[in-house]
């Protein structure tokens, strides 16, 4: 590659960064999770860890930022920084990275993290690798392997950036595991000031959140999914029922999703929420491969379907043949039974 193009050259980047997403001044979970992974990573490169975090009287996070795992945190704080805007955080993480140089940055692929990291990615002219699986470094070149699913799911691509540094990751929330907070461990801040010349040309007015109820899958411990067997929005109304006595939550397979009876945010799989459920109740779903990489490692997988031959049999620990619209209803009478 020519040379002039490099963001920051190879020989110069050490370190591995995470970008510490916060809303409403709190560092969202999966800023968590990516030093949990991003920690193995350094310890494997034998270089520190770091987060980034910018913000508006965001300070306070700093101390759960090195209970995760980071050894130093680059702190800008400024009120254009308060809310994330595209123009703001990606002129300062290009700042960061052209300064200090890392040679590996992970971003959660939330929808912020999917806005910054490819603009953030152009700006340093280098490559991502969106949606990734598994993170490991290869022991002989000290490349960072980037695995994520391939053709829909079909295989699993590793792939590599060994021209340019950083080497750029996202990674969807629930998909690494964050280590037990360690409030005893404390680390640098390295404070950078905001370049207030940074052309902006977006004004937050307000933040409206999504009405009804918000979901939590990814922290869920109890779910129970609907897929197109379910017939109909009306199936849901069963599964909420079902999920209020079992004290989880609802999800859905894309089928569901794209048939309208159900919002994208309860979608499980390849292009929807990884989950990692103690129970994991699949009603009406066939166990396509892109469902199955958002719930295949939960704890314990109960399937309800009508055909015995249905894929998600081969992976439940449980099988229930038949309609769900009989076995529901009695699940649920059983379950108010042993809780009364
Ligand atoms: P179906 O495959 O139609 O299965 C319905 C099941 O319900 C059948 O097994 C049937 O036996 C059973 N059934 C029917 N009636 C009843 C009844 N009364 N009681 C009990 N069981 C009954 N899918 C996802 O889920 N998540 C994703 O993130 C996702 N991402 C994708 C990304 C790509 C690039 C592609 C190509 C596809 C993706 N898909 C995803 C779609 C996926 O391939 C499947 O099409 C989808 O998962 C099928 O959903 P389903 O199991 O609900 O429906």
């Amino acid at each position: 590659m020519d040379n002039e193009k490099v963001g920051v050259s190879i020989q110069d980047a050490k370190g591995v960064w995470v970008f510490a997403e916060q809303r409403e001044g709190k560092v969202m979970n999966i800023a968590f999770e990516l030093l949990g992974e991003g920690s193995k990573l350094a310890k494997d490169l034998g270089v520190e860890l770091s987060a980034v975090l910018m913000g508006d009287n965001v300070d306070g996070n700093i101390k759960d930022l090195f209970a995760y795992g980071a050894d130093k945190v680059y702190f800008v704080e400024n009120a254009e920084l308060k809310d994330y805007r595209t123009e703001p955080y990606t002129e300062m993480m290009n700042q960061l990275i052209k300064e200090y140089k890392p040679q590996i940055v992970l971003i959660g692929a939330t929808n912020i993290g999917r806005d910054l990291a490819p603009r953030v990615a152009g700006r340093v002219r280098t490559g991502l690798t969106a949606d990734c699986t598994q993170l490991t470094i290869d022991p002989e070149t000290t490349n960072l392997l980037q695995t994520r699913p391939a053709f829909g799911g079909n295989l699993m691509a590793t792939i590599i950036c060994p021209e340019s540094r950083p080497q750029m990751a996202t990674v969807r929330s629930g998909v690494m595991k964050k280590k037990e907070p360690d409030y005893n461990r404390t680390g640098e801040v390295i404070t950078a000031s905001y370049d207030k010349s940074t052309k902006v040309r977006t004004v937050v007015k307000e933040i409206v959140k999504e009405a009804g109820r918000a979901v939590n899958l990814e922290e869920a411990k109890i779910i129970i999914s609907g897929g197109r067997g379910l017939g109909g929005p009306e199936g849901f109304e069963i599964l909420e029922k079902a999920a209020e006595v079992l004290g989880g939550v609802v999800a859905a397979s894309r089928a569901a999703v794209d048939s309208g009876w159900i919002s994208a945010k309860h979608q499980v799989g390849q292009t929807g929420k990884t989950v990692h459920a103690k129970i994991y109740i699949a009603c009406g779903i066939s166990g396509a491969i892109q469902h199955l990489a958002g719930m295949q490692n939960s704890e314990l997988v109960i399937a309800i379907n009508k055909n015995p031959a249905a894929p998600i049999m081969q992976i439940a620990d449980y099988g229930i043949v038949g309609d769900y619209k009989n076995i529901l209803p009695l699940l649920i009478e059983e379950i108010k039974y042993v809780n009364s």
